[in-house]
């Protein structure tokens, strides 16, 4: 089960969650891929930012990074901002504390940034009170269902074109479940926001707390 909004109750209990930055008057999207970087995926999402001339926030899970040092450097190099998703992608609600701690430590030996998404968009209270005073946690406005393989391409950009409002932060999937949908779907995604008069940003690693 998953929703493409984050739920209000979440955002009660965990208040300092970001889901969206909306800025008066302003057409912006936050564009975020996760889970990455993997060879089947990453390389084809660079070229396709570049020729777009699009920048975005790739939340990177710590043993991909270990695995393709070089892929990393590359997102890093083409002018993306990372954040960190733990070393494992552990499920919070599953995970004890200590254990969940050290993984996102264990991930920051090969990620450094002050952004951190948990994986499933799931945390504890503890956990999230452990996290929310060293990162900022970034979550979502609209989760696109490319990692569902029921999901078709179409319904992937129907989510798209219904959910995304101004501020979005916008979650695509740098992995191997999305792969079949990626090069049809992120073309697509980038050509209605456009068509829309979105301008295209990552999530910035100095939003102020
Ligand atoms: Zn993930």
């Amino acid at each position: 089960m998953y929703r493409s909004r984050i739920p209000t109750f979440v955002k009660f209990f965990l208040p300092k969650i970001i889901c969206r930055l909306p800025q008066a008057g302003k057409k912006i999207v936050y564009l975020t891929f996760d889970d990455g970087p993997i060879p089947e995926t990453t390389p084809y999402i660079l070229e396709t930012l570049k020729k777009y001339g699009v920048k975005a926030t790739f939340f990177c899970v710590g043993e991909n990074v270990k695995k393709y040092p070089e892929l990393y450097k590359r997102i890093i190099e083409e002018g993306h901002i990372v954040g960190n998703h733990t070393f494992n992608h552990l499920k919070g609600w599953e995970t004890p504390l200590e254990t969940y701690l050290e993984n996102v430590s264990q991930c920051e030996e090969y990620i450094s940034s002050n952004l951190f998404r948990p994986p499933y968009g799931k945390m504890t209270w503890r956990q999230y009170k452990a996290l929310e005073k060293k990162f900022q946690l970034i979550f979502w406005d609209v989760l696109i269902p490319d990692f569902d393989l029921d999901s078709s391409v179409q319904r992937c950009l129907d989510v798209l074109k219904k959910k995304t409002r101004d501020g979005s932060i916008l979650v695509f999937h740098d992995n191997l479940k999305a792969k079949n949908k990626l090069t049809e779907l992120l073309p697509e995604a980038l050509n209605f926001l456009l068509r829309e008069k979105y301008d295209i940003r990552p999530v910035p690693n100095n939003i102020s707390k």
